[in-house]
């Protein structure tokens, strides 16, 4: 299991600030942040401590299993970011 990332997005950080195992990215600092349209959860480095929740304010982080039905494919594909990084 791990934590999710969808498309609404907005990439303030809020949540890369409370993350305990930095597995939330890019970040500022990073080169793909530019480009990115959001920012996504490494599912091997998430520790499911559900800290990202609660700091979200556009209520785009999910545990897995929670996920809204239309929003199923941001568990693949916040895996895939970090499948190809
Ligand atoms: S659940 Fe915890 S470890 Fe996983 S992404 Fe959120 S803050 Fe990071
Ligand atoms: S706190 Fe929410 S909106 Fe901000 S970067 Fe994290 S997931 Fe995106």
């Amino acid at each position: 299991m791990a934590y999710v990332i969808t498309d609404s997005c907005i990439k303030d950080e809020l949540c890369v600030d409370v993350c305990p195992t930095d597995c939330i990215h890019p970040k500022k600092d990073e080169p793909q942040f530019e480009t990115a349209t959001q920012l996504y959860v490494d599912p091997d480095g998430c520790i499911d401590c559900g800290a990202c929740v609660p700091a979200c304010t556009s209520d785009s982080t999910f545990v897995a299993d929670e996920l809204p039905d239309d929003n199923k494919q941001f568990l693949e594909n916040n895996a895939a970011y970090y499948a190809k990084a």
